[in-house]
């Protein structure tokens, strides 16, 4: 539970230079970021808290996979991208500088190389195989354009993981646990997504899928049927009922790829197998655009007034508008009772006008308002409007516990 008045969320009206898409727009105004400079954010205490939302939900799937987190550098040598020669293929989006002592660095784009140094020196037998590791980490990547807020940052956080295997079918299930994985973690995001085989581009390798979502801030370009509601990448008919199909943009959220021996043949990741001949080490890795993930949601659920938060990933249960300061007590007493089944509310005890109090609630978007007011005053009865379908409702605090508790499924 927080009080608004305490709380470090600076909302307004103002709609931040330069901004196009709905989502850098309404994250800007809802208080959730900070930006000093194209690509740059700070991520504010409400736009934290949704960032971590989203990655307890990848934590939780991953480990449900199987796969362990581990947490690798930031700081990179740069002889081993030398080694995949990923130093040039990357140049324009690495960042690199020498230190003092004289050493080449830079700040790790994504972590290929490292990850393979690490099974290359720990990884000696078929005994050890399969695993899968993640990390959640900032990347840094010099993008030439970067912009839509979290949607392409120069520094932004990304969720990657990498199986090892010791043969082509234990990748393939390590592949297919971790698409699963991907499946759950969107669909409880709250996203509308689809998978669609995709070119490997600079990752290299032969089969991968990337995830998308359907937005008009998209980058990717795709043709969908409205008949029978397919994607495909090229344009024309439909292949499965021949329709016409409709042009349209779509937002990269994850990337899965089977990498096979690209990194671990060049860097000489090796293990001795059963019968005790030499082979090399078998990787997929599979990335998800956690920071990006922000954006796609807000940009998928958000109206004129502002963001819809899916309740999987919403800052707070509810916001609590207290219009009469001799109702705080009661609006507590409420959030504490919340508080018992896990429901953090976020109470609105702002010296404001109503109508700032309301739009507000709007902006920042919790899935549920509830008002202490008028009729609490007369009636003890809550108002409840839900965020996504403005149903307003009613109700006494028992019956406002139990629709809440049913809502939220606690
Ligand atoms: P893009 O084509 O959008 O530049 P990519 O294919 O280079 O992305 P990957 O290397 O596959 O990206 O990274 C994994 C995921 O990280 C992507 O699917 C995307 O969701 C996210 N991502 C990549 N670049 C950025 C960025 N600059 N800002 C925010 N998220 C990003
Ligand atoms: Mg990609």
């Amino acid at each position: 539970m927080d009080f608004f008045s305490k709380s470090f969320i600076p909302t307004t009206k103002e709609t931040p230079k330069g901004a196009e898409a709905k989502s850098h727009i309404l994250s800007v105004r809802a208080g959730m970021l900070f930006t000093p400079s194209a690509g740059i954010y700070s991520y504010l205490p409400l736009g934290y808290k949704v960032l971590r939302r989203i990655e307890n939900i990848i934590r939780e799937r991953m480990n449900l996979a199987g796969a362990q987190e581990i947490f690798m550098s930031a700081l990179q040598p740069l002889e081993i991208w030398q080694v995949t020669g990923r130093d040039q293929t990357l140049a324009d989006v690495m960042i690199k500088f020498k230190d003092r002592r004289g050493r080449n660095l830079c700040l790790g784009p994504t972590h290929e190389e490292m990850i393979t140094e690490i099974a290359k020196k720990y990884v000696s037998s078929y005994k050890q195989l399969p695993f899968t590791l993640y990390q959640i980490q900032t990347k840094f990547r010099d993008e030439l354009r970067p912009r839509h807020g979290l949607m392409r940052g120069c520094e932004f956080m990304m969720k990657d993981a990498y199986s090892f295997d010791a043969d082509q079918d234990g990748l393939d299930k390590s592949y297919d646990i971790m698409f699963n994985a991907y499946n759950d973690i969107f669909s409880e995001c709250g996203l509308d997504f689809i998978s669609t085989s995709a070119d490997s581009g600079a990752m290299g390798g032969s089969v991968s899928h990337e995830f998308m979502v359907c937005a008009e801030i998209g980058e990717d370009v795709m043709f969908r049927c409205l008949d029978c509601n397919s994607y495909l990448r090229q344009p024309g008919t439909c292949s499965s009922c021949g329709a016409k199909l409709e042009e349209c943009r779509m937002i990269e959220v994850g990337h899965v790829f089977k990498l096979g021996t690209k990194y671990s043949s060049l860097q000489g990741a090796v293990f001795l197998d059963a019968k005790g001949v030499q082979q090399t080490l078998i990787m997929g890795c599979y990335g998800i655009g956690v920071s990006r993930l922000v954006s796609a949601i807000i940009e998928t659920n958000c109206d004129d007034s502002g963001i819809i938060w899916p309740k999987s990933v919403a800052p707070y249960a509810a916001t609590v508008v207290v219009l009469d300061d001799s109702l705080i007590p009661q609006a507590t007493a409420l959030a504490l009772e919340l508080k018992k089944y896990g429901l953090d509310v976020l109470i609105d005890d702002r010296k404001e006008s109503a109508g700032r109090k309301f739009n507000d609630a709007l902006l920042i978007g919790n899935p549920y308002t509830l008002v202490f007011g008028k009729s609490f005053k007369n009636s003890e009865k809550i108002e409840l409007e839900d965020r996504r379908t403005k149903e307003k409702m009613s109700l006494s605090q028992e019956e406002l516990l139990n629709f809440l508790k049913k809502s939220y499924n606690v």
